[in-house]
């Protein structure tokens, strides 16, 4: 059984233990320049539609009584750091995902700690005690459903999903809770009156993947309760990249510059993501003949904003003497380490102001496409000229 734990309105829930005048009272974290965005929101500013990703003006207008606490990075951060340790008291497989959730693996701790779900208790309890903040956990046999388990009951829930009721879970469960369904999808998705997760099994492989690609393979084992992904301790990877085949072999600078963007963009976000840095940003080009190259560059500083990545990538690209066509463009990044400071919004000090700007864009982009899929935000930065 795969556990995935996620603390409630975590900011915020710190900035209300801290100061008792919060209290139940509604609250932002945000940063403090014009172009702010909500970070994180308490649970009584969620009741006025107030969510993560919204700029605070408009937080402003739909609570008045909105109380807006500057960021303190430092204390989330130590926070964090004692909820991690209580995790890895109870199982040595914990993967962080971000600053405020983790997997744990808890396989071979029940002699130790109990059922899952005494052990699941065991933890919130302890987290409550420790730092008087309240948690929610997911129980399932697979990764994906443990993680939509938590969000189901929040605050301070509790979900467990057995492996004899998997089966029943998915076939009610809305697609659009299926990690990697955005909007765009979501519109495919009502044409083929696909409603729920067991759904799916309507439509064959080869339809799910002539419609969704990839993703149309990864819904119909999701939908039979399949997912092979494991909880990954050693959270730092070697690299990350992300390439794209063309419809068509292609010689058109424009087109490759736009996918190189593409790319970049969800390279950029893996990374932030994963609270990494990069210091090697890389290139592959596949031609029409099948013959491919790739070009790196090791830079001065670590990057993490997608356009730092872009602007590397699109400078390797450009060197390239083209002759022949292409057929498929990816951009990589490796030499990746820990970022220190966890990113989440734009609450980054940074020195560098315009880098400092880009990642408050970035965050940005991240929690939205978040929401509501990739392909929004991809238009609208591939527009940005
Ligand atoms: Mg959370």
């Amino acid at each position: 059984m795969i556990l995935h734990i996620d603390m409630d309105a975590f900011f915020a829930a710190v900035e209300q233990r801290d100061n008792p005048a919060l209290k139940n009272r509604p609250v932002i974290v945000s940063g403090n320049s014009k172009r702010s965005v909500v970070s994180t929101a308490s649970y009584e500013a969620r009741k006025f539609g107030i969510r993560s990703a919204m700029p605070v003006f408009m937080a402003k207008k739909k609570c008045g009584k909105l109380v807006i606490v500057p960021a303190n990075i430092k204390k989330y951060r130590a926070a964090s750091k004692k909820i991690m340790a209580i995790l890895f008291h109870f199982s040595p497989l914990v993967e962080q995902v971000s600053i405020d959730e983790a997997y744990v693996d808890i396989k071979g701790c029940e002699r130790l700690f109990g059922s899952p779900e005494e052990m699941a208790r065991a933890i919130k309890r302890k987290i409550y005690t420790d730092l008087s903040l309240t948690s929610s956990i997911g129980i399932a046999p697979v990764k994906f459903l443990s993680k939509i388990a938590s969000d189901m009951n929040k605050p301070d829930g509790l979900t467990i999903i057995t492996k004899s009721n998997v089966k029943d879970f998915i076939f009610s469960l809305p697609i659009q809770k299926v990690p990697g369904v955005g909007k765009n999808t979501m519109k495919h998705m009502e044409k083929l009156k696909i409603k729920t997760l067991g759904d799916i099994n309507k439509y064959t492989l080869p339809i799910l993947t002539r419609k969704f690609g990839k993703m149309g393979q990864k819904l119909m084992e999701l939908s039979k309760g399949i997912d092979l992904s494991k909880v990954e301790t050693n959270n730092i990877r070697k690299s990350i990249s992300s390439e794209t085949t063309l419809p068509k072999d292609i010689f058109d600078f424009e087109t490759v510059k736009d996918m190189i963007l593409d790319r970049s963009q969800s390279v950029g976000k893996d990374l932030r993501k994963k609270n990494l840095v990069c210091k090697n940003v890389f290139i592959k080009l596949k031609f029409s003949d099948f013959s491919q190259i790739t070009r790196s560059k090791k830079l001065a500083d670590s990057i993490c904003s997608s356009s730092a990545i872009f602007n590397e990538a699109l400078a390797l690209f450009k060197k390239i003497r083209l002759k022949k066509k292409i057929r498929l463009v990816g951009v990589g990044v490796t030499s990746l380490k820990d970022k220190n400071t966890p990113v989440q919004m734009q609450l980054i000090p940074d020195t560098n102001k315009q880098a400092k700007q880009w990642e408050s864009v970035d965050s940005a982009i991240d929690s939205i496409s978040e929401k509501f899929g990739d392909d929004i935000i991809k238009k609208a930065s591939l527009n940005r000229g």
